[in-house]
C-alpha cells in the first residue's frame, strides 16, 4: 500500500476522527515526563505532545492494566461464572517502534497456549498508529543492538514520519487502509515526501550507534556463561528489590491472581495486578520455600529473562532497549551496563 502524507494542519481533525472510532490514548506530559493517557474530549487534543522522548509506562498498559477483574461469580456452579471482559476500542496513537515490539513480544506471551482471552480481545479491540524517532532520549536506551528502532511487521495499522509540515504515513493493516479511506486528512505522497522520507532515515541511521560490545545473537549464551558470574551480587548489593524496574518495561508480564470473596464467602469476583519478579515473595511457594530468596538471583533472573529466556519462549526481544528500567532505578542499576559487562564475565569465567 502505498503511503500518504498527514498535513500537520490536519492533525487536529486526524485524532478528533480518531475519536469517533474509540477511546485515544495518545502521549501528553506528565513533568518532568510523558504518559500515555486517555483523551477525554476535543479539546485534550493540545495535550498531544508528538515530540514527546519516552513515556513512563508503556503502552502495554492498554493491552495488560495494571489491575482488572477477570471474572465474578456467585457459587462454584459453572453456570453462575461469569467472564468479564473489558475490551473497548482503542486506539493507540505515537507509539514509538521500541514499544511496537514491546506490544508484539506481549501478544506473543499472551497468546500461547493456554492463550490469555482478555489481553487478545484488547488487541482485537485496538488500532495502533506508529511514530517513528531519530534519535536516542537517553543514554540509557540501547534500541540499535536490540533491533527494536524501526517498527515490526504487522503491529502498526499506521506508522508516522515527521518530515516538517507533514507527516509520512506508512501504511501497515488493512486495518490501516480502511482508515486511510474513512478519514479525509490524507493525500497520496509525492516524489518530495519520500525524499523527507529518505533524508529522515539517513539520519536516524547516523543517530542510532550500538552500544553493546557484542552482537545481540550472542547475548542468551553470554548470559548463560556469566551465571554463576559474583557480577549479580555486586550489583544486587544496591538493589532494593522494589519492582520499578518490572512495573516499567514493555516486556514485563507477569501477574498475580487473587479471588476477592464477598462476606457470603460464596460469590466475589477474580482479579489479576501486575507482580515483580524482584519482589522478595514472588518466588515463595506453599511451606514457605522460596525459589529466590537471595536478592541477587532475584536481579539474575530478570536479566535472563529480559536477554533469554523471553526471546526463547516468544521469539520476540525479551528487552526491546528503551532504558526505563534503569532511568527510573532508584539504585541507579543500568541493564545496559550489565549487558556490556558480561561479554568480560564470561571470558573470565570461560578462562577459570
Ligand atoms: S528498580 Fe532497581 S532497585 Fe528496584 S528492583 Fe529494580 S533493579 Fe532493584
Ligand atoms: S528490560 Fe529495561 S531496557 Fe529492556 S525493555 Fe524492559 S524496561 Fe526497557
Amino acid at each position: 500500500m502505498l503511503p500518504h502524507i498527514l498535513p500537520k494542519e490536519n492533525f487536529d481533525d486526524f485524532v478528533a476522527w480518531l475519536m469517533t472510532q474509540g477511546r485515544v490514548a495518545a502521549p501528553v506530559a506528565k513533568a518532568p515526563n510523558f504518559s500515555f493517557d486517555v483523551l477525554v474530549d476535543k479539546d485534550d487534543i493540545a495535550r498531544i505532545r508528538m515530540d514527546y522522548d519516552v513515556t513512563i509506562l508503556p503502552p502495554k498498559k492498554y493491552l495488560l492494566p495494571s489491575y482488572e477483574t477477570l471474572l465474578d461469580f456467585n457459587g462454584p456452579a459453572p453456570e453462575n461464572v461469569r467472564a468479564e471482559i473489558d475490551a473497548r476500542p482503542t486506539v493507540l496513537l505515537g507509539v514509538h517502534p521500541y514499544d511496537l515490539h514491546g506490544l508484539q513480544t506481549t501478544v506473543a506471551a499472551f497468546s500461547q497456549d493456554p492463550a490469555d482471552a482478555s489481553v487478545l480481545a484488547r488487541r482485537k479491540a485496538t488500532r495502533v498508529i506508529g511514530l517513528n524517532i531519530a534519535s536516542y532520549a537517553n543514554d540509557e536506551q540501547f534500541m540499535a543492538d536490540m533491533g527494536t528502532v524501526d517498527p515490526p511487521d504487522g503491529v502498526a495499522d499506521l506508522f508516522l514520519t515527521d518530515i516538517g509540515d507533514r507527516y509520512f504515513v506508512e501504511i501497515g493493516t488493512e486495518a490501516g487502509s480502511e482508515m486511510r479511506r474513512a478519514c479525509d486528512c490524507f493525500r497520496p505522497a509525492g516524489p518530495e515526501d519520500h525524499r523527507a522520507r529518505q533524508e529522515y532515515d539517513e539520519r536516524k541511521a547516523a543517530n542510532f550507534k550500538k552500544r553493546l560490545p557484542y552482537h545481540v545473537r550472542y547475548l542468551p549464551e553470554l548470559l548463560e556463561a556469566s551465571y554463576d558470574s559474583l557480577l549479580w551480587d555486586a550489583v544486587a548489593r544496591r538493589c532494593f528489590s522494589c519492582g520499578t524496574c518490572t512495573n516499567v518495561c514493555p516486556t514485563c508480564y507477569c501477574f498475580d491472581v487473587h479471588d476477592n470473596l464477598n462476606i457470603d464467602a460464596a460469590s466475589g469476583v477474580r482479579e489479576r495486578m501486575w507482580d515483580s519478579c524482584q519482589l522478595e515473595v514472588f518466588a515463595e511457594v506453599a511451606g514457605g520455600e522460596n525459589f529466590r530468596e537471595q536478592t541477587a538471583s532475584r536481579l539474575r533472573h530478570r536479566m535472563f529473562r529480559k536477554g533469554k529466556y523471553i526471546l526463547e519462549r516468544t521469539g520476540k526481544p525479551g528487552c526491546v532497549g528503551c532504558g526505563r528500567c534503569s532511568v527510573h532505578c532508584v539504585a541507579n542499576i543500568s541493564i545496559l551496563e550489565a549487558f556490556q559487562q558480561i561479554a568480560g564475565e564470561a571470558a573470565e569465567m570461560h578462562a577459570t
